[in-house]
Parts: C-alpha cells; sequence; structure tokens
C-alpha cells in the first residue's frame, strides 16, 4: 500500500503537484499541500517536504481516509494518529484533516500571494466576493492550521469548490486533476493584483550594516522592497499575516531605523524572542539575513514583498492577534515541519 501508484492519474496528479510547488506565487518553501482520494487512501503531501520535488522524490503518504474521516466526528484529538498506510515513515501534513474532509478527489491548498492580499485584510471576504462570484466558494476566517481550521471549514464550507481562508490562503477542490488545476487557475486570474515596483536596496549603505552585524544579504534582491518601500515597511512593522510567516520568520519584524543601529534592533529583539531574528530590516536602505538562515525563510521573505506590494498604501490590515502568533510558535507539529525544512 505505501508503494505510490503507478499509472498516469497519480502521474498527472504529482505533477500538477510538483508545477504548483515551483510556482512562488501559489506555494513558498514546504508551504501548501495537495492530495488526491483513491479506493479508500487519501494521498497527501508529507510534513516538511517541498511540493516542488514531487517528480523527484516520494513525498506523498498514504492515509486511511475512513479512518481519518472517522476521528474528524468524533472530535478525536488527533484523527490521523495511526492512519498511516503500508508502514511509511512520512508523516502528514498538518491539513491533513482539512483534504480528508473534503468530499473531492483532488483537493489543491495554496498560499497564493494574490488572494492573501485580500485575505490579509479586515474585510477580505467582501473582497474576494465580487471577483469569485459565480463559483460555489465559502469565506472561513483565520484559525489555526490543523483540528481549528478543519473544523471551521466543516461549519462554513459544505457544499463548496473553493474555500478563501483568512489570513491562509486557498483551497480548491475537484473531480479530477484537469478540473482542479483549472478551478485554481480560473481563481487566481479572478484574484490577480499588480505588484507596486519598489526602490532597489542601498548597497553603500547595507554594506555597513553587514560589518556591524555580520548578517549577509538575501540571495533574491527582491526581498529588498521590505525595507525600501514604505508601505512595506509599515506594514512589516504592524505585525505578522499568516502563519507560514510565524513558522519561518517568527512573531514580528526586527526593524532598524539606520544601518548603525543594526545591533541594538538585534539585540532588542533577542530580549523578547528566544531565538535572534532571521532577518533585519533596516529602513530605506534594505534587508539583511542571518548568515545560517535556510532557504525557507528567505522564500517567506520573498513572499511577504510579493504579499504587500499588492496591498496599497496605507490599507488597514488584519494582523494575526499576539495569542494566535503565540500558538503557532509553540505547536508541536509546526515545530516539527519548521525542523524538517531545513
Ligand atoms: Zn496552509
Amino acid at each position: 500500500m505505501a508503494n505510490t501508484p503507478q499509472d498516469p492519474a497519480f502521474d498527472a496528479f504529482v505533477a500538477l503537484s510538483a508545477r504548483l510547488g515551483a510556482e512562488p506565487l501559489l506555494v513558498q518553501a514546504a508551504g501548501g499541500n495537495t492530495s488526491v482520494k483513491r479506493d479508500g487512501v487519501l494521498w497527501i503531501k508529507a510534513s516538511g517536504k517541498l511540493l516542488r520535488t514531487a517528480t523527484t522524490e516520494a513525498i506523498f503518504v498514504p492515509v486511511d481516509l475512513a479512518r481519518v474521516r472517522a476521528g474528524i466526528a468524533q472530535d478525536l484529538a488527533d484523527p490521523t494518529a495511526g492512519t498511516v498506510l503500508g508502514g511509511s515513515t512520512l508523516r502528514p501534513s498538518i491539513e491533513t484533516t482539512l483534504h480528508a474532509l473534503l468530499p473531492h478527489a483532488v483537493v489543491l491548498h495554496v498560499h497564493s500571494v494574490n488572494a492573501l492580499a485580500a485575505l490579509v485584510r479586515p474585510d477580505g471576504e467582501a473582497r474576494v466576493a465580487d471577483r469569485l462570484a459565480g463559483l460555489r466558494w465559502a469565506w472561513v476566517g483565520y484559525r489555526r492550521p490543523g483540528l481549528p481550521l478543519t473544523r471551521a471549514v466543516r461549519a462554513a464550507a459544505a457544499g463548496v469548490d473553493v474555500i478563501a481562508l483568512g489570513n491562509h490562503g486557498l483551497v480548491v477542490g475537484a473531480a479530477d486533476v484537469a478540473a482542479g488545476e483549472r478551478l485554481l487557475r480560473d481563481v487566481e486570474a479572478r484574484l490577480a493584483v499588480a505588484p507596486r515596483r519598489a526602490a532597489g536596496a542601498d548597497a553603500a549603505r547595507l554594506a555597513q550594516a553587514v560589518a556591524a552585524i555580520g548578517y549577509r544579504l538575501p540571495q533574491d534582491p527582491a526581498v529588498h522592497a521590505l525595507a525600501c518601500d514604505p508601505d512595506c515597511l509599515a506594514y512589516a512593522r504592524g505585525g505578522v499575516l499568516y502563519p507560514d510567516h510565524v513558522v519561518f520568520l517568527g512573531g514580528e519584524a526586527c526593524v532598524a531605523d539606520e544601518p548603525a543601529q543594526a545591533a541594538r534592533a538585534i539585540a532588542d529583539y533577542r530580549a523578547r524572542w528566544p531565538v535572534g531574528p532571521a532577518c533585519v530590516l533596516v529602513a530605506g536602505v534594505g534587508v539583511l539575513v542571518a548568515a545560517d538562515a535556510p532557504a525557507a525563510a528567505e522564500e517567506m521573505l520573498r513572499c511577504q514583498a510579493d504579499v504587500l506590494l499588492r496591498v496599497p498604501p496605507a490599507a488597514p490590515l488584519r494582523f494575526l492577534a499576539t495569542t494566535e502568533v503565540a500558538e503557532l510558535l509553540d505547536w508541536d507539529a509546526e515545530k516539527f515541519r519548521r525542523s524538517a525544512a531545513h
């Protein structure tokens, strides 16, 4: 049972998963997940695995669909416990219960940048409503990924094919792979937003900060928008907006008003959090990342820039509450995912 199916339908599912995983506007790092239901088995992406490696690595884990569903119905603390089939040592995605709950054969869950630009706003539901008109869709306000989110979807999203998750992303369900991709592309097109152009980094002044604190330049220069676009910086100072940002970049931004203050900003951050900041935003100058920052952290910085450049200036945002941030950081399953992604 643990052997991955070898047939054109499963291959098409794997290929779509890899395609979606290779699109930074849909999936970043180990975020996002896909699943297919066949013969009573839910094949779901394993926790910590990258969707973009779907065609080169065994990233899907089979679970007993009926048992997971029964566990959800019984409100078990962990409906996926003991449901992995065939001796797989992979751990099913934290969103497995959500995939199991939905009736569709194919379920695609993405952290869509275009969607997030609306989903992080207090009036996100109204903003997407116009654009999704005519589709069978529902809005589900922010809940912690995992069972709390699954329960909210169960209560609010019966009979729909598209779910807009506040401060989180999109879920699309369909009868087969082709229909799933069509629907997701349609939703993406409806929600598309053109990003602002951002000024680039001030290389000379950024070098001063590098010398002072030992952080390094990011691989992707696009992330400098977070420090160089005044509105991005104001939003970044305001808080965090979706779960994976917290998982990979922590619960608040470390901001220095100028290069000479970068070391002080890091010390202040360390006084409040158990680990140092993965990055420092130097206002009007650019972004630096910790020497050991994993690729996942840099992908999440790019995602943050991509989202915030799609939010118009001075818009109110619905930041995650302190309690919501805390429950993400203390959560064992998320810790596992973070370490697995390194
Ligand atoms: Zn998610």
